[in-house]
């Protein structure tokens, strides 16, 4: 049976609060939803699994992982009950070569992977499969390993990266305490000079953003932006690319998503 071949959907995560929130970010992923083909299973590329090696989720029933402090008990009572599946991890370490990936059941779904599946697919019924970024490996060498997964959306596998396009925590704590945080000019600029290179499919240019002034004020650490990459590079050229989401939270949190369908 042929599966209809999937898009690639890159999501900006922001706030664990957006998982069970009413506000402009969590119903935009709800209406995103309406948006999206119903896939055969997910394979999620979080920030938040950010390590030494290449592994993949491979537990029939992958934990939900609360991987925060500080926020409301509500929030640590969320589950998201999705199955794994053993097989997709495996292919995608076969794909990614063994050499580099395994498959681990160490970890389950984090919350860059949960609070944002709660709202593009409630039900929790689809296999979730999650994969690390290797922490040891540079920019251009993310953008091979999400070249290498662009075969599994003609499998039926959404692959859905989940990050923020700018994410530097410390700048937007200090403006959540002003009235109305403003939008820093190095923030506004990363963010529309991403959007382009997406628009362009710029690898290039994608791989090497984190060494201009704006790109090291946006990512303090790397693990936010690194998911933009395997979503650039597991799209290709047919693609339309779209960006569902856009905007702002605290200031300078960019929330802007990224849809490539075929
Ligand atoms: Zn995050």
């Amino acid at each position: 049976m042929d599966a209809m071949r999937m898009p690639v959907l890159f999501i900006g995560h922001g706030s664990p609060m957006n998982a069970i929130a009413d506000n402009t970010w969590s119903r935009a992923f709800a209406r995103l939803a309406a948006e999206l083909p119903t896939p055969k299973a997910i394979l999620a590329v979080s920030a938040h699994w950010f390590v030494d090696g290449v592994q993949t989720t491979g537990d029939h029933r992958p934990e939900t992982i609360h991987d925060f402090g500080g926020f409301p008990q509500a929030l640590f009572d969320m589950r998201y009950p999705a199955p794994g599946s053993p097989e997709l991890a495996r292919q995608v370490v076969d794909l990614l070569g063994a050499e580099r990936a395994s498959v681990s059941l160490d970890w389950g779904l984090d919350h860059g992977t949960w609070s944002v599946l709660h709202w593009l697919r409630p039900q929790a019924d689809l296999p979730v499969v999650q994969l690390s970024l290797d922490r040891r490996l540079a920019p251009g060498e993310h953008v091979a390993l999400g070249r290498a997964l662009a075969p599994l959306r003609d499998e039926g596998v959404l692959i859905l990266a989940s990050g923020n396009v700018t994410h530097n925590l410390r700048d937007a704590m200090a403006r959540a305490r002003q009235p109305e945080p403003e939008t820093p000019p190095w923030a506004a600029s990363f963010d529309a000079d991403v959007a382009a290179a997406l628009v362009q499919r710029d690898a290039d240019w994608l791989a090497a953003a984190l060494e201009t002034e704006a790109g090291r004020h946006s990512h303090p650490s790397p693990d936010h932006y690194l998911p933009v990459l395997y979503a650039a590079a597991a799209a290709d050229g047919v693609d339309a690319v779209t960006f569902p989401v856009a905007g702002f939270d605290l200031g300078s949190l960019s929330m802007r998503a990224a849809l490539y369908a075929p």
